[in-house]
């Protein structure tokens, strides 16, 4: 569907392919046809939002019930914001366009806490009430899940329900009690009690607020009932199902691949990490449930690259059996894999053969502390030996280039802690080799922010200008040629602390922000710590308050959340913290007692089973001896698909082909790239009747075939229409004359301005190319043709036979003296002349 609402808006904005809701696997639903309508709402760009496993697993689960549409939602940019607000239109989804006043639930993906204050521009640009006792029936249900959920209190103003925990299964009992609740004449407080009684479910109006002497949340349960909420866990994550068509998205998000889970939880017990506990214990998914889904779900989507995500990918009990097959399966389709969160020693050598098969994908290493009397505070269970070896063993293997990631500002942390990052970096750099075949290693850094049900929530985050002064330090330290320096802003560390461990008075302050216009505050281009400063200074929130240390005995605002882990346990892992004494990963087998399981219900599961990573064995790479013939194919860009860019065009036509199982020729060498070439990049936002571009594919591939194949497989607007031998080398340089019709939305076409242009003798655009070279154009050389229709349309051909080229817009700018804002939002058609 093009969203016609925003017809007049997207050319204007960047990204416009982002706001179309088209994409491939998109379930689109008549909202009349559904009882309960759900808006998946992530509060950030549509590039972060569609790299988030969560939003595709719940829309998959809900969309599966016939009584539910579930539809997405993304922060829009600040371009689009402004359009919005300017022309007086709220925001709406993706599929169906509906106005998010509109939706019956509202769920909010909380991710992460420089996000929080696009929870409020998404309010505000759909008119709905930003606190929850301001809204009342005619309003969405505001509910939220994620990470952040587990310390809900700063956000507990604004939330109806915050869910707690796996969201697969509660979601569904949430949606089944709403439709049945919708059924009688319950009110919302009806709705809400019965939520209550579910696992998982918090209501945060069921507590009330008072405070101790110290200033710190002390939470009253309103009901006797109903004082501790117990977080939502997938027992086994085999009986979840998990998408396997899941949407492709548009452009490029920050992880543009297939992503399948292979393990939730983690059991190594590193101390700093709130993923770690929270999502205890460790489930993996079994080698022969992810290998039939990464099948099923390559097909459907036509990726190129696929990722096994966990938190700890390198632990998963049959990691190097199951990548083997799963390589078996990708490398002749030339499909990568990449393994994001690998422990240093469980990349080793056999595991990095199989990944670079296809591609060598990157590699993160988090040492996380440069000495080991640091990383035993922490509980990272790594040695400075396995560092050594995983990075040699990187470097032998033909990788180039390496990430180290740190964190500055860790309990107990000493200068020379910090000094032992500089040495510790300086000696790995020392295995990069030096001249042509030199390697090079990135260094991130990040201030450590201490999080709720860890055992670090009791000890205090680093103040802001020690946090610059040790970074400024490595910085200086680290000025080596070979060796990139990159770190978080530490001003945006002290916000995210802010938030992490903070309360409900923390409300008055995320109000105050979003007054200020704070936006995209996770975004170095957007974060602006003086508007911050302002509204802490408004809203009278004192930071240090939620940033000091916490004595053990103190109450916490998140007390009445249970993770599972026993505070007990939180305490003597502070305590060992304290002490540099470290705790076995239970994994093994040894279990530490954190609470989790009960090991009757819930307990870890792993698939363990050496038989089947040693059986696994993979066949000898063999070169492609397949005749390729080389077509030219015809294609029509229009409506929606005029918003794409060239890029995004690519990898469009690309994923189609594979998911039409239409094998295409690949470049060799290191990184493989399937032979698709344009003749010439069609500008954002023109339509065309008639552009081509070239494939290379098998002789027995019938061009009915190809061309029935790939229209099935295209978005909306994207059309083929002709095959015919031939090469983008056979066309040569050939340059052609155009015709292009372009119909004005706003601003009007002078006649007066045509006769100007008739009557002189030359008139000249300048140019500067990318290179920054000055290029002149006639355009009286170029117009072969012109004619006005209308105040509104305007007809011309351009000749390009001369071999110099020229944007439609820029002529139409040029001519009639357009305004950026008119030339952006015109219709411009094209078709050969
Ligand atoms: S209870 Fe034991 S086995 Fe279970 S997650 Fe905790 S430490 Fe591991």
């Amino acid at each position: 569907m093009d969203p016609k609402y925003l017809d007049d808006i997207l050319p204007l904005v960047r990204q416009p392919s982002h706001y179309l809701g088209s994409e491939i696997n998109a379930i689109k639903k008549d909202p009349k046809q559904v009882r309960l309508h759900f808006a998946l709402v992530f509060p950030d760009l549509y590039e972060i939002g569609m790299s988030y496993q969560g939003t595709q697993i719940l829309y998959h689960i809900l969309n599966s019930k016939e009584e539910i549409a579930a539809e997405r939602v993304f922060a829009p940019g600040v371009d689009l914001e402004a359009e919005l607000r300017g022309s007086g239109r709220c925001l709406r989804s993706l599929e169906s366009g509906t106005a998010l006043s509109d939706f019956d639930i509202l769920g909010f993906s909380l991710l992460y806490e420089l996000t929080f204050t696009n929870i409020l521009t998404i309010l505000s640009l759909s008119g709905i009430p930003f606190f929850s006792k301001d809204r009342d029936d005619s309003h969405p249900l505001i509910i939220a899940g994620g990470p952040c959920a587990f310390n809900p209190e700063p956000l507990a103003d604004f939330f109806d329900v915050v869910v707690i925990g796996d969201g697969e299964e509660v979601v569904e009992l949430l949606a089944d009690k709403w439709l049945e609740w919708k059924n009688g004449d319950g009110d919302r407080q009806t709705l809400l009690r019965e939520w209550s009684q579910m696992q998982g479910v918090y209501v945060p109006s069921f507590f009330e607020v008072g405070h101790d002497s110290r200033g710190g949340q002390v939470l009253t349960p309103r009901f006797s009932n109903y004082t501790s909420i117990r977080k939502a866990v997938v027992p086994d994550l085999n009986n979840v199902s998990c998408p396997d068509r899941p949407l492709v998205p548009f452009g490029k998000p920050i992880h543009d691949r297939l992503s399948l889970e292979i393990c939730r939880g983690c059991s190594g017990g590193c101390r700093f990490c709130q993923a770690g506990m929270i999502y205890r214990p460790v489930r993996e998914r079994s080698p022969e449930g992810i290998l039939s889904l990464a099948k099923r779900a390559l097909v459907n989507t036509g990726y190129e690259d696929v990722s096994l995500l966990s938190l700890s990918t390198g632990d998963y009990g049959a990691l190097q059996g199951l990548i083997t097959r799963l390589m078996n399966r990708c490398e002749p389709e030339k499909i990568a894999l990449s393994l994001p969160s690998l422990r240093v020693g469980s990349l080793t050598p056999p595991l990095m053969t199989q990944i670079k098969r296809v591609r060598k994908t990157g590699f993160t290493i988090a040492p996380e502390a440069g000495s080991q009397r640091l990383r035993d505070v922490i509980n990272k269970n790594i040695t400075e030996e396995a560092l050594f070896k995983t990075v040699e063993d990187t470097f032998a293997l033909g990788w180039q280039r390496i990430k180290l990631y740190f964190m500055i500002g860790l309990p107990t942390e000493t200068d020379p802690d910090l000094i032992a990052i500089v040495k510790l970096v300086r000696r790995l750099k020392k295995l990069c080799g030096t001249g042509k075949g030199r390697k090079d290693i990135t260094v991130s850094v990040s201030t450590f922010v201490p999080k709720s049900h860890t055992p670090f929530q009791w000890c205090s985050q680093v103040p802001l200008e020690e946090s610059q002064e040790k970074i400024f330090i490595l910085k200086n330290e680290l000025k080596v040629r070979g060796i990139r320096f990159k770190w978080q802003n530490p001003k945006m560390s002290l916000l995210e602390g802010l938030w992490a461990r903070g309360d409900r008075s923390l409300s008055r302050l995320l109000v105050a922000a979003h007054e200020m216009s704070c936006r995209f505050d996770a975004w170095s281009d957007h974060f602006n710590f003086a508007r911050w400063q302002a509204a802490i200074g408004a809203s009278g929130v004192d930071i240090d308050l939620y940033t000091r240390s916490r004595a053990v005995s103190e109450p916490l605002p998140w007390d009445h959340i249970a993770s599972g882990v026993s505070s007990n346990f939180l305490k003597i892992e502070w305590e060992k913290a304290l002490s540099a004494n470290p705790t076995p990963d239970c994994r093994h087998g040894e279990c530490s007692d954190c609470g989790v399981c009960d090991f009757n219900h819930l307990k870890p599961v792993i698939f363990k089973d050496e038989s089947y990573n040693k059986a696994s064995s993979y066949p000898k790479r063999v070169s492609d001896k397949t005749m390729y013939r080389s077509l030219r194919v015809s294609y029509a860009k229009e409506g929606p698909a005029r918003h794409f860019g060239h890029l995004e065009l690519a990898k469009i036509l690309e994923r189609a082909f594979r998911r039409a199982q239409i094998p295409l020729r690949f470049s060799s060498g290191f990184h493989p790239a399937p032979k698709i070439s344009f003749k010439a990049a069609l500008p954002v936002g023109v339509e065309s009747k008639e552009e081509h571009f070239f494939v290379e594919v098998p002789p027995h591939i019938q061009i009915v075939t190809l061309e029935e194949g790939i229209n099935t497989q295209l978005p909306e607007g994207l059309r083929i229409y002709g095959c015919k031998p031939g090469s983008k080398k056979s066309e040569g340089d050939r340059c052609y004359a155009y015709d292009y019709a372009v119909t004005l939305r706003t601003g009007h076409f002078s006649r007066k301005k045509i006769e100007r242009f008739l009557d002189c003798q030359e008139s000249v655009i300048t140019k500067t190319t990318k290179k920054g070279l000055i290029k002149t154009i006639d355009l009286k050389q170029l117009i072969t043709k012109l004619h006005l229709v209308s105040p509104k349309i305007f007809e011309m051909t351009l000749d390009f036979s001369s071999g110099r080229q020229v944007r439609p817009t820029e002529v139409i700018k040029h001519l009639f003296e357009l305004s950026e804002r008119d030339v952006k939002l015109a219709r411009i058609v094209k078709r050969p002349a």
